[in-house]
């Protein structure tokens, strides 16, 4: 089945008491046991399962083409899942240009513990082999990455980890699996903040971890989610089901909007550079165009003519974007990226990223030219 059929055929319910079609919320965290001990509809404890997160969980394995998946209460919850399976002394390389949160997590947080980070060019094979380490487990892949839009290409990196029993996990976020198969492409781990894309609606804060294959580490994962419990809530499993309904179509008509956009922008005397993997000027467009199969996504950046007061300035004069953090919804974002990251992160104070809506296009276009001047 096609991802399209795949987003309504797994979220449908299937629901032996009433027949309903949407499911059930399941608030109760606590199910009834059987007098020889068993467990007839095998939840016991809300923090180890659950009907809504058992549906979820099974809908984004079959989604993402996984064997296996587990949600959690946050995309950052889901990261440190995945840190938490590592030992101390493991190293780790991740791409120099991505979600600022992810390596603060191991630099401020998992090194206390004993993990060791190096930073790299992930555009560049050869910078990624200078950093390698014996001790090196995992590499962590943001593509498209946040929020330079640098592309890195999965297989590549799968085939260099692999050939030093490495892991890759990638984070999908932002192509989500309309735009990109990971696991076709040779990755072991998928991690969403599934907060963004498949939500959708900026109303439910959540993430997940997907596993190629299930074993020894999806095992380890299911063990460290039951038990440090940073599991999503019945009703947040029950949004996103929904949500997940609706992922296809929004996010097609995301990406055809951040497409004219960003060709629009690209020819605009203001904008010193956009970042879109669409456009044949990006520099890693071929690879964007080999991995992601589904389009480019919706998420772009601009670099305004001037200093960062003025690129400030420019979110002020724009009434369609909403100047506010976060992506993925159906409304049009605008951020300010290096005033809510931190002053020696690497991203150029003009820059804007932008998440681009399903509103129509010629009113989003005439927004930016009006507030261009
Ligand atoms: C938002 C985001 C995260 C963090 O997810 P939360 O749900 O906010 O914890 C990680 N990676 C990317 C690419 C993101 O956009």
């Amino acid at each position: 089945m096609k991802i399209e059929t795949l987003a309504i055929q797994t979220t449908l319910s299937h629901d032996a008491n009433a027949g309903a079609v949407v499911p059930p919320i399941y608030l109760s965290t606590t199910f009834e046991r059987e007098a020889d001990g068993s467990y007839q509809h095998e939840h016991v404890y809300s923090r180890a399962s659950n009907p809504n997160r058992q549906a979820l969980e099974k809908s984004l394995a079959e989604i993402e083409k996984g064997a296996i998946a587990f949600a959690f209460s946050s995309g950052m919850a889901a990261t440190t899942a995945l840190f938490q399976s590592l030992k101390t002394g493991d190293h780790i390389i991740m791409p120099d240009d991505l979600y600022y949160a992810t390596s603060v997590l191991v630099e401020e947080v998992f090194a206390q513990w004993g993990l060791t980070l190096t930073k790299v060019d992930m555009t560049d094979l050869g910078e990624i082999k200078k950093a390698i380490q014996p001790n090196t487990k995992l590499l962590w892949v943001e593509t498209p990455s946040n929020p330079q839009l640098k592309i890195t290409d999965i297989e590549a990196v799968s085939d260099l980890a692999h050939s030093i029993g490495a892991l890759v996990a990638v984070d999908n976020t932002w192509a989500t699996p309309i735009m990109q198969n990971c696991f076709d492409l040779g990755a072991d781990v998928v991690m969403h903040s599934t907060t963004k894309y498949f939500g959708g609606h900026s109303d439910i804060l959540s993430g997940a971890l997907i596993f190629k294959q299930a074993g020894e580490l999806s095992s380890k994962i299911a063990t460290i989610q039951k038990l440090t419990g940073a599991v999503p809530s019945p009703f947040d499993c029950w949004l996103l089901l929904r949500g997940i309904k609706t992922l296809p179509l929004r996010v097609k008509a995301q990406t055809a909007n951040a497409m004219e956009l960003a060709e629009y922008l690209s020819n605009h005397p203001q904008i010193e550079a956009v970042h879109y993997p669409g456009l044949t000027s990006h520099p890693q467009h071929e690879i964007a165009k080999k991995q992601m199969k589904g389009g480019f996504g919706g998420m772009l950046s601009v670099q305004v003519k001037g200093d960062a007061k003025n690129a400030m300035a420019l979110t002020g004069r724009l009434k369609l974007f909403t100047t506010a953090t976060s992506l993925g919804g159906v409304e049009s974002l605008i951020e300010h990226r290096k005033s809510v990251e931190s002053p020696d992160s690497p991203t150029p104070e003009n820059l804007l990223r932008v998440s681009v809506g399903i509103e129509d296009i010629d009113d989003l276009i005439e927004d930016w030219k009006v507030a261009l001047g």
